[in-house]
């Protein structure tokens, strides 16, 4: 299916780049594509609520090995269509050829979208199994970036990582590679979920003596049960720190304490980060709204906004 170019109904949309040019600090909320008419639902549930909050823009992810490219489009296109808010639609390279990659920018732009998060991917079924890049595709995230940039006036942004991204073998090498994203026009970056402020602080240091001067958005993933224990020391390439991991399986029956203390650590994780003059916070959802909404209460940004939840 041909698609008008990237222009087609992009101008009214205001970009990420722009919001964060305000010198606000910028609140943000992610929610994947759901796959079902229930997780549809859900995700709207949340959505609404979160747009009560007035955040300053919200994304939705792409399915790892490009399995929501239907839905993240659809549900980008309906946040843009339906609500108040800025949303941010994301995209991988994973199977797509570069032909794809351009169709699919063109859909989000003829959905209105003008903001697009542009990320590599991992391999599906195993994110650390050999990453193959498609034939006539692209390998690293910076293509991505320049292939998004060259189809229209978006804002793009990147991912970051605190502890290196797993695959890098350097630090060196890791921020060369962060910076050639930023080179090749990414507007900003949300980093991975991590544990320790100094961890981000360091990371911005480094960027920052590379030269680079592009915004670093830290996402905060509050625990909210024990399964996560595992799966987070996974997705932030570190351990889970030890003293919350304790105090977690020390109450693991009371599912109520278990979320409790996931909000309290993510909440004294964002109030210190927020006090180092970051450019603002990125909250997962995992699609439902209350505990990230609650972190964001803690942290009295409703009364900031002036907008109650
Ligand atoms: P890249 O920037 O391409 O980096 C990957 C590795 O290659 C790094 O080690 C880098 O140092 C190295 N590298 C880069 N350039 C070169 C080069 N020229 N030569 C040699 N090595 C190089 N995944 C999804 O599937 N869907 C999502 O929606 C999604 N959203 C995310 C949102 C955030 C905020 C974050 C932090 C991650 C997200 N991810 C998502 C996960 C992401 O796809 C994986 O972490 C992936 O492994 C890395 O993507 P990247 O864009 O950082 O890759």
């Amino acid at each position: 299916m041909a698609h008008g170019t990237a222009s087609t109904r992009t101008d009214r949309a205001i970009t990420v780049r722009e919001l964060l040019a305000s010198g606000k600090q910028s609140y943000s909320f992610e929610f994947y594509a759901p796959k079902t008419p229930k997780g549809e639902r859900t995700l709207w549930d949340a959505v609404r609520r979160i747009e009560a909050v007035g955040p300053t823009f919200v994304s939705v992810t792409y399915g790892a090995g490009g399995s929501s490219r239907e839905g993240t489009v659809r549900a980008t296109e309906r946040i843009a269509t339906d609500t108040t808010l800025t949303p941010v639609a994301h995209l991988t390279a994973v199977n797509h050829s570069v032909a794809e990659l351009r169709n699919i920018i063109g859909q989000y732009a003829d959905a209105g979208i003008r903001n697009v998060f542009a990320v590599r991917g991992d391999p599906p079924g195993d994110p650390m199994g050999e990453w193959i890049a498609h034939p006539q595709g692209v390998t690293y995230a910076a293509e991505l970036v320049s292939l998004i940039k060259e189809s229209g006036d978006f804002c793009v942004g990147v991912a970051a990582f605190t502890n290196m991204h797993p695959r890098s073998v350097d630090w060196d090498s890791d921020i060369r590679h962060f910076v050639d994203k930023c080179r090749a026009g990414a507007d900003y970056a949300i980093t991975q979920m991590f544990w320790h402020p100094e961890d981000y602080l360091r990371l911005r240091d480094r960027v920052a003596k590379a030269g680079c001067e592009t915004p670093i958005i830290p996402e905060i993933m509050p625990v909210t049960n024990v399964g996560q224990i595992e799966k987070f020391a996974q997705l932030s390439n570190e351990e889970f720190p030890q003293d919350l991991a304790d105090r977690i399986l020390a109450v693991r029956d009371d599912k109520a304490a278990v979320r409790s203390l996931g909000i309290e650590y993510a909440t004294e994780l964002s109030a210190r980060l927020l006090a180092e003059g970051i450019p603002g916070l990125h909250f997962i959802t995992l699609n439902h709204s209350t505990a990230t909404l609650e972190i964001y209460q803690n942290l009295g940004l409703q009364q900031r906004s002036g907008q109650p939840a």
